[in-house]
């Protein structure tokens, strides 16, 4: 429903202007449908190619052909989208990534770095009979943001004291595979008087250490995910910044922190952290991560599937640590118009391209089995879910080989590392956990691809898997 002119023009000249502009603002965006999706995904599980591939096709989805699944594409419904980003302070250069896709050899877009966003406008015909009530056409704004993932983990932190966060970095310490990895950091903290008068320079040093253990942490073998700060592993513009130098107490704990001399390490952390929260963290979550409408979580099952057990462990407990900083629930009208919840989540599993197309509903488990926890909490507050393997841009296409007189289903595509076409049977994807044995055998080993050249002109269903799904179910209903 597009806000009439007339009705527009008397809630901004009656000035109203006593009236909250929360509520002018939501109001507005009740009668538009001004649509806030939210784009939840660890790093590199694939947010920004989803983003652009997602926005490409629906600038050309006025043609209807490459959303078979997306109703209003398929039945002709959509008469023009328009790409509303340039009107963002920080508009997502997806003209960058298409150029890159686009290129001989093509190259995946660049791993986002800072914050940016994209805003389209779909104008679509009514489904017949709505019309005649509502008026034959309507225009769906559809905002989306793309961000480090490094950055969504620092959410969770905004619920903690510094005390409560040295506590849970502890116990994630305490086992493996940060243990090991961190056996350094963790006997220098040994040695350390926390309550004694110390220099700006030592707690630089000692922050430094972490961001390099952060950083280690972060890539294989170990690919861990809930690593925090996250701002430590992409500043953007506070690279330098003294609010970077922070990190967690994990051992000797002061007993009477009350005694901390006012330049101890103790009390610059504790400003720091909360100086962190307040000044990055929270600006950030305001700005960004409220009022929502519908939220896709992509999740890369395939790299815990390559890396193991712990990382499948420490993925599955960031996911559901930072889906806690989201709002969910029913989304009366009245909700809606002051404080939207996100009333309906998808959960996909990325890179379903790495499988054959017989693996497709395994993923789907796999994944459901990998936000088991959240997804519950959701149900109860009756919120929609469901889980979804799909590719935002397809890689691979489908092979046979003959292997003792049986037919195989097989991929081929080029190596992301090395460029060199392959063809190969990538394995099965489990729908249970896998046991022990199997975690520690190279039972998954996951290749990562290269873009297939994306053509200048139309796009096919072939240039994704179930991205046509994916949207029915967020936004079909709207439209
Ligand atoms: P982000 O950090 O969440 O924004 O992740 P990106 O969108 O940059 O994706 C990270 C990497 O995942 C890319 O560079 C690709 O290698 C891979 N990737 C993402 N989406 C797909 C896909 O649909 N198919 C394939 N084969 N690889 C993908």
């Amino acid at each position: 429903m597009s806000i009439p002119k007339k009705l527009g023009g008397l809630i901004r000249q009656s000035g109203l202007p006593d009236w909250p502009e929360q509520f002018r603002m939501s109001m507005e965006r009740g009668l538009e449908q001004r649509v806030r999706l939210a784009v939840t995904g660890l790093s590199r599980s694939g947010k920004t190619v989803f983003i652009s591939s997602l926005a490409l096709h629906l600038l050309q989805s006025d043609q209807g052909r490459s959303l078979p699944f997306f109703a209003a594409a398929a039945e002709g419904r959509i008469i023009g989208t328009r790409d509303l980003s340039t009107e963002s302070a920080s508009p997502f250069p997806l003209q960058q990534s298409l150029t890159g896709l686009q290129a001989s050899p093509p190259h995946w877009p660049d791993s986002t770095e800072a914050l940016s966003e994209i805003r389209l406008a779909l104008r679509y015909r009514r489904k017949p009979g709505l019309g005649r009530v509502l008026g034959e056409h309507s225009t769906l704004y559809l905002d989306l943001i793309d961000y480090p993932g490094e950055w969504l983990l620092d959410l969770p932190m905004l619920t903690l004291s510094f005390e409560q966060w040295c506590k849970q970095q502890q116990a994630l310490f305490a086992s493996a595979p940060r243990a090991e990895a961190a056996a350094d950091w963790i006997s220098c903290q040994h040695e350390i008087d926390w309550l004694a008068p110390a220099s700006e320079g030592q707690r630089h040093r000692l922050a430094e250490h972490y961001r390099s253990l952060l950083q280690q942490l972060r890539e294989p073998p170990h690919n861990l995910s809930l690593l925090q700060p996250g701002r430590l592993l992409m500043p953007a513009e506070l690279a330098g910044s003294s609010l970077l130098d922070l990190f967690p107490i994990i051992q000797n704990w002061p007993e009477e922190p009350e005694n901390a001399a006012p330049s101890s390490l103790f009390t610059q952390l504790q400003q720091a952290y909360n100086e962190y929260c307040e000044q990055v963290v929270r600006p950030f979550y305001q700005n960004h991560f409220r009022h929502f409408d519908r939220q896709i979580v992509l999740v890369d099952c395939l790299k815990t599937l390559n890396s193991g057990e712990a990382c499948f462990n420490d993925m599955q407990l960031a996911l559901t640590t930072l889906l806690h900083s989201f709002q969910y629930g029913r989304n009366s009208l009245l909700r809606r118009l002051f404080r939207p919840r996100i009333n309906r989540v998808l959960f996909a599993a990325t890179k379903a391209d790495h499988v054959t197309a017989n693996q497709h509903h395994n993923l789907d488990q796999f994944v459901r089995l990998m936000i088991e926890t959240a997804q519950r909490e959701m149900r109860f507050e009756q919120v929609d879910t469901r889980c979804l393997a799909l590719s935002s841009l397809r890689a691979t296409e489908a092979a046979q080989a003959h292997l003792d007189g049986q037919h195989l289903s097989c991929l081929r595509g080029h190596r992301k590392d090395t460029g060199e076409e392959i063809a190969l049977f990538p394995g099965e994807v489990p729908i249970e956990l896998p046991r022990a044995e199997d975690w520690n055998s190279d039972r998954f080993r996951f290749v990562d691809f290269a873009p297939r050249p994306l053509p200048v002109g139309p796009l096919k269903p072939e240039h994704h898997i179930r991205l046509d799904q994916a949207i029915e179910y967020l936004l079909g209903d709207l439209f």
